[in-house]
């Protein structure tokens, strides 16, 4: 099971271990662990699918981790996945199976394996098991959602030989993903260098053309919408002659009388950089260079390297995938408490991977208390209390899935 996985999937190695582990039910850490009890029960009672199931849910949890998605520990993600995973492989009887056992009178809160499996955290097992059946039942849609999750992390040959898979609807998906990874990246990626050609720039991991603003003191990828909605279409050429025809060498007379002609003023492109604002809340900027950067102080806190506001480590950059759904998705493990809410600030900065999918940025106590402010484009900062966190969503649900990138600056109350 693990080397097909393996001939499948790209992901960092983990183990899979069975073993007695009292009345605890299966879990993954990554490493996942199935205990011995529940496997007894499974064989017990003739239902061998159902731990096919419970495996596949655990593996689930494990993949969305290292593949660094937001739901890894979402207990309806890693049934999606499970069901999924069983569909694409045309398993679809397992699925069922072992949904509707666990929907039947074999699973009732007496029962031993729904007491080792579906206690605690993997509860309500009669809405997961109903669940997992309109799943199954609609099979278009989930293999068609979670094919755009796998594809970016399936190996090359599989993407391959999914192209004369008639069960593959989205063909074109896979191609575009191929053809990603036939792209070499430009040299000097990583260190930030644009090694693009004239008029493109880096946006996510390959080159494409910029457009400027209306003042041609920024630049932001073609077609791109930004919060007025105006769509960003002038091209670099007409930004040039703007710029030559200002620094077009006025006629120099002689030397000797007369005062030195006027040297036009430049606005260097690009260099104008606004500050951070006083207060909290959200903003949307209209490219990299128009977002603050982090201010140096704050009345009140101190910042440390590495750290969040309780001093504990933190890492600041990072990647979070949407996947266009209509759900609020947060940075993983965010520091935010319950209480105490003056005891820190956060500050993040963030764009879109993909400048034709808008983003929606909120700071919001949790993905289901409404927040009262709102912003969305392809770039934005914002800043919150110890008691908030920044969440975003794509614009319109049903989009594509898309990466924000982020940057976080923790705040701790000092003197
Ligand atoms: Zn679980």
């Amino acid at each position: 099971m693990y080397s097909q996985l393996k001939q499948g999937f790209i992901f960092p190695d983990f183990q899979t271990s069975v073993r007695h582990c009292g009345v605890v039910n299966a879990f993954s850490n990554p490493n996942i662990t199935l205990c011995a009890e529940l496997l007894e029960e499974f064989q017990a009672k003739g239902m061998m699918n159902a731990f096919v199931f419970v495996y596949l849910h655990e593996l689930g949890h494990t993949l969305m981790r290292q593949w660094d998605l937001p739901l890894w520990d979402n207990e309806d993600a890693a049934d999606e996945f499970a069901t999924a995973f069983l569909l694409m492989g045309n398993q679809k009887k397992i699925a069922l199976d072992s949904a509707q056992w666990w929907q039947s009178e074999g699973a009732t809160t007496q029962d031993a394996v729904a007491k080792i499996w579906m206690d605690d955290r993997h509860s309500l097992s009669p809405q997961r098991a109903r669940n997992i059946i309109r799943w199954a039942n609609n099979a278009n849609d989930i293999t068609e959602r979670w094919q755009r999750v796998f594809v970016p992390h399936m190996q090359t040959t599989t993407l391959q030989s999914m192209l004369n898979d008639p069960a593959v609807s989205d063909k074109d998906f896979v191609r575009s993903e191929l053809s990603r990874r036939n792209t070499i990246l430009p040299i000097g990626l990583s260190s930030g260098q644009s090694k693009c050609p004239n008029g493109q720039d880096i946006v996510g991991r390959s080159c494409a053309p910029m457009c400027w603003q209306d003042d041609c003191k920024v630049a932001i990828p073609c077609g791109s919408r930004v919060a007025t909605e105006i769509s960003i279409t002038k091209p670099r050429e007409a930004c040039l002659k703007y710029k030559s025809a200002q620094v077009a060498p006025t006629p120099q007379t002689h030397s000797g009388t007369g005062t030195p002609p006027e040297q036009p003023t430049l606005v260097p492109v690009g260099t104008v950089r606004p500050t951070w604002p006083k207060n909290a809340g959200v903003f949307v900027a209209t490219s990299s260079e128009t977002i603050p950067p982090f201010p140096r102080s704050l009345s009140g806190y101190r910042s440390e390297n590495n750290k969040d506001f309780w001093n504990q480590p933190f890492t600041l950059r990072g990647s979070l995938r949407l996947f266009g759904r209509d759900v609020w998705e947060g940075i993983p493990h965010f520091p935010d408490t319950m209480n105490g809410c003056s005891a820190g600030v956060f500050m993040v900065r963030w764009r879109s991977a993909d400048p034709s999918i808008a983003v929606q940025s909120s700071v919001r106590y949790s993905s289901s208390v409404p927040s009262k402010t709102t912003g969305t484009g392809v770039f934005g900062y914002m800043s919150g209390s110890n008691c908030e966190q920044p969440m975003f969503k794509v614009e319109v649900a049903g989009s594509r899935l898309v990466d924000v990138y982020y940057e976080l600056k923790f705040w701790q109350a000092a003197p």
